[in-house]
């Protein structure tokens, strides 16, 4: 087989970086903040100042363990935190408290995907690179922030499981549902309370061996993760089917140009000369901690797809509720809110409604839960058409507004029944004397013409199984 036609499969692993939201730093007691004025919240030991001890957050050890309980992961009795050493302005300390061999979460798995291992680190500060609109004027000046310094962050890393862009922004959403209903970090990717790296290889259809990889280096936006993945695996494929190999480097992807750089290669790659951290004791859990962790927990969004199917939701629409915690919440309050609609139906016309509306979550939209249940009793009860629920709704997307007041102001209400549809129906076949004619030879193929004819006529507020019964009736078939 030439190369030209092999097929090639992708392979993504994902370590993904959560700020935890702590009210103090992972090893001193500063206030976690953002966006207060620079340098504000630090002390000796975030600086990295000579002689300054460090002492474990146990909150952000709480948060690390409801998180291992929230994928499953095993949790490990003692674990212990290693210096990661490195040279750079944003580690005052000269290197990174994290963990290496003995993290606190090891396996688990999270929405079809394994999880290697949750461990907890410390954050770098902020580099801060003063352009020419800066008042620091030479262009290579940078500045630091230190108030990161020290944040506490959940490194959670998966095994090569992802095979696709998409699947990769599909287990990324899921993962910040869960944070979120964890309610240990804010997740907001724009602040880069959650950073993702993608290590992508790709390997010919069937092989089992992994290729060489790369890393694409702190993504934050699920759209710029999608499309950097992409363009990684397309420059991989180019390289390997013009005969030449991927090399093993890490890569930084610009999303307003889509291009792809290298930031360095394997031979330039750091050597931490990980050791134990001298500086603190093991963590050890005890059953009081793991008892506290566990009733911590919320509903998942795992579980809530699980309850939403068993509401009789058909897949893709449960998962599509259940994994985005704001569309969840508006479903059951939109199931909360009618009175006898069937929750498929609700689902339905919820996954309508986002798809309509620019906001994230339909709650800051102009619809309310309540009225949304209203168009579905509405429909439900034939009281107007399915297409009539639909213009409804956009008015309602547009201004707000009571479902009842604009089915009445906008003439919507259903065109039903032997007065009002029989005789539009009848001169819709006399209209079409040749559809008429093959109805009756019992060919109901052309019955759309007659349906459309009275559609238009009623504009589009006739039922269209009543419409075909009526010409059932009146052809005597
Ligand atoms: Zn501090």
């Amino acid at each position: 087989m030439s190369t030209q036609q092999q097929e090639f499969e992708t392979v993504i692993g994902l370590e993904i970086h959560i700020q935890l939201q702590t009210r103090t730093k992972m090893f001193c007691g500063c206030a976690l903040s953002f966006g207060d004025a620079p340098n504000t919240h630090t002390c000796p030991t975030c600086l990295g100042l000579p002689g300054a001890l460090p002492v474990t957050n146990a909150r952000a050890v709480h948060y690390g363990l409801m998180i291992g309980l929230a994928v499953g992961s095993e949790l490990a009795p003692r674990s212990i935190f290693h210096r990661k050493n490195y040279f750079y302005p944003d580690s005052p300390k000269g290197y990174q408290i994290s963990q290496f061999d003995e993290p606190l979460c090891l396996g688990g798995e999270l929405g079809g995907v394994r999880i290697h291992r949750v461990h907890l680190e410390d954050d770098a500060a902020k580099l801060v690179h003063a352009g020419a609109s800066g008042r620091l004027h030479a262009s290579q000046t940078s500045v630091v922030d230190f108030n990161r310094a020290g944040t506490p962050l959940a490194e959670i890393v998966t095994e090569p499981d992802v095979r696709s862009a998409e699947q990769a922004g599909e287990f990324l959403r899921l993962l910040r549902t869960t944070m979120r209903a964890l309610g240990v970090s804010d997740v907001n990717m724009e602040e880069g309370s959650l950073r993702c790296d993608a290590n992508i290889s790709i390997r010919p259809v069937g092989s089992t061996e992994l290729g060489t990889k790369t890393e694409l280096k702190n993504m934050n936006s699920f759209r710029f993760i999608e499309r950097g993945i992409r363009a990684e695996v397309a420059r991989q494929e180019a390289l390997v089917r013009a005969g030449e190999s991927v090399v093993q480097e890490t890569l930084h992807f610009d999303p307003r140009t889509e291009a792809i750089t290298s930031l360095r290669s394997k031979e330039e790659a750091h050597d931490y000369r990980y050791f134990p951290e001298p500086d603190l004791i093991p963590v050890a859990i005890t059953e009081e901690m793991l008892a506290a962790a566990r009733a911590g927990m919320p509903e998942l969004p795992a579980a809530r797809e699980e309850r939403f199917l068993a509401l009789g939701l058909v897949d893709e629409l449960a998962r599509q509720l259940a994994w985005r915690t704001e569309l969840a919440d508006f479903f059951e309050a939109a199931l909360a809110a009618s009175e006898e609609a069937a929750p498929p139906a609700v689902a339905h016309w919820v996954s309508d409604l986002v798809a309509r509306i620019e906001q994230e979550d339909p709650a800051d939209s102009h619809v309310t839960p309540a009225a949304l249940a209203r168009v579905v009793a509405l429909v439900d009860a034939k009281a107007i058409t399915t297409g009539a629920g639909r213009q409804v709704l956009e008015k309602l997307v547009a201004g707000g507004g009571d479902p009842d007041a604009i089915v009445e102001a906008e003439g919507l209400g259903a065109v039903g029944g032997q007065d009002t549809l029989g005789p539009i129906v009848a001169a819709a076949l006399e209209a079409n004397p040749d559809v008429a004619e093959k109805l009756r030879g019992g060919d109901m193929k052309p019955v759309g013409v007659i349906v459309g004819f009275v559609m238009k006529e009623t504009k589009g507020r006739a039922d269209g199984k009543e419409v075909t019964r009526l010409v059932r009736e009146q052809l005597g078939l």
